[in-house]
């Protein structure tokens, strides 16, 4: 691979926003050339030619998640949806039968768009994988795929909102040995808690709208791994589909991605500190967080994240002597704390935000009173005070 840095051709300390589309190439010989060296050049051309193929800023970027992620590439999309479409149908190859395997507990948006877009109109064999009691068992999945033979299996390291935990290495193993391949997404976990590619993984997709972007400002997706072949099989991917980020948004990300680390341990350190405070209240029926021991991801999740940290996610849910009185408790909980803890559909943002389960999955978690929330990178005291006031306050 050709690993030349891009030559910033001012002193500026980090590469500028390029805007073109294009980029000037002089003359037919040199176009002639630029043409033929971005086939064999094609992770840093020799020339620019169009920002839907390759761009210097984008490229900057790219490398700093290279960094963040421990990943030998990484390329970055509109959107995480776009990372995953691209991560994904990079397999998909015309007169291949096989099924796709995929774990239950994956973010919505990606399960509809495995049945409406993979399924109903690709015609891909989609078959799902799914916990008991809250444990994925590694016997059963060993199970499923001697009895599938799948050439693809996907699943996320944190799950969405009950917060299972995935023992990683091990699923990778069982996936490799049936010659599968493993597509990661490790939004929730970040690369703070876990590198899956150090694990085995063949690709790795983040939403970088979350964590990564970190402020709830940017809409952007990754992918990363470390073969060769499939670099250049996602970068065409990417450019036929034209999933590409744009130059302001990655020269954004690439800014915030610098504080990443900093923010995701302090949003893990408040995740830790609202969960141990909310299971002291008797309003409170459950609290769902993987650094509790009493949730049944705290062993997997101690051994896999090496004590660094459980996430800054915390699912809890009102108690109530029917679902009427759960609903109303967490319609008032969400009240109390607006001014300070917004309802905003997204997570991984710079501020606190919250979202009803109920709302949003249906009956697919039976407790109505549920709440997620997301921990920013507040003082840990202020979030505290604020949920502590709001169920003293609303339920007197
Ligand atoms: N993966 C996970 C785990 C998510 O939570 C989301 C969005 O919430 C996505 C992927 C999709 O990302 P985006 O909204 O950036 O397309």
């Amino acid at each position: 691979m050709n690993r030349k840095k891009y030559e910033r051709p001012v002193n500026s300390t980090r590469t500028p926003v390029y805007r073109d589309a294009g980029f000037e190439l002089t003359n037919a010989d040199i176009t002639f050339e630029a043409f033929q060296n971005e086939k064999e050049n094609y992770y840093i051309p020799e020339k620019f030619i169009y920002s839907r193929y390759r761009n210097p800023t984008i490229l900057e970027a790219e490398e700093t998640i290279m960094k963040l992620v421990g990943s030998n590439w990484a390329l970055l999309t509109q959107s995480g949806m776009s990372a995953i479409d691209t991560a994904l149908s990079i397999f998909q190859k015309a007169g291949d039968s096989r099924p796709w395997l995929f774990f239950s507990e994956i973010y919505g948006g990606t399960n509809s768009y495995i049945d409406s877009v993979l399924e109903d109109r690709r015609g891909i064999n989609i078959q799902r994988f799914q916990p008991d009691d809250m444990l994925y068992d590694m016997q059963k999945f060993d199970e499923q795929m001697k009895a599938l033979k799948p050439s693809v299996v996907y699943f996320e390291i944190i799950s969405n909102p009950m917060l299972i935990v995935a023992q990683a290495d091990e699923i990778i193993d069982i996936i490799h040995n049936y010659n599968a391949i493993a597509v990661i997404d490790n939004t929730f976990a970040t690369p703070y808690l876990v590198n899956p590619l150090e694990l085995g993984a063949d690709i790795v997709v983040h939403s970088a709208t979350k964590y990564l972007g970190g402020h709830g400002n940017i809409t952007a997706g990754a992918l990363c791994g470390n073969d060769e072949c499939l670099l250049k099989d996602a970068l065409e991917y990417r450019k036929l589909t034209g999933h590409m980020i744009s130059p302001d948004d990655a020269y954004r990300l690439n800014t915030q991605m610098q504080s990443f680390s900093l923010r995701f341990e302090k949003q893990c350190h408040n995740a830790y500190a609202i969960a141990s405070e909310l299971v002291r209240s008797d309003l409170i029926s459950k609290v769902y967080y993987p650094g509790l021991n009493k949730h049944t991801s705290y062993s997997i999740a101690s051994e896999l994240f090496q004590d660094k940290g459980y996430g800054a996610i915390v699912t809890f849910s009102f108690s109530g002597k029917d679902n009427n009185q759960k609903r109303q408790r967490r319609d008032a909980f969400i009240e109390s704390v607006s001014e300070f803890i917004m309802l905003v559909p997204t997570l991984g943002n710079s501020h606190t935000i919250l979202m009803p389960v109920e709302p949003i999955w249906g009956d697919r978690y039976p407790d109505p009173g549920m709440i997620r929330l997301s921990l920013g990178f507040e003082e840990a005291d202020e979030i505290v005070e604020i949920i502590r006031n709001a169920l003293r306050s609303s339920f007197q």
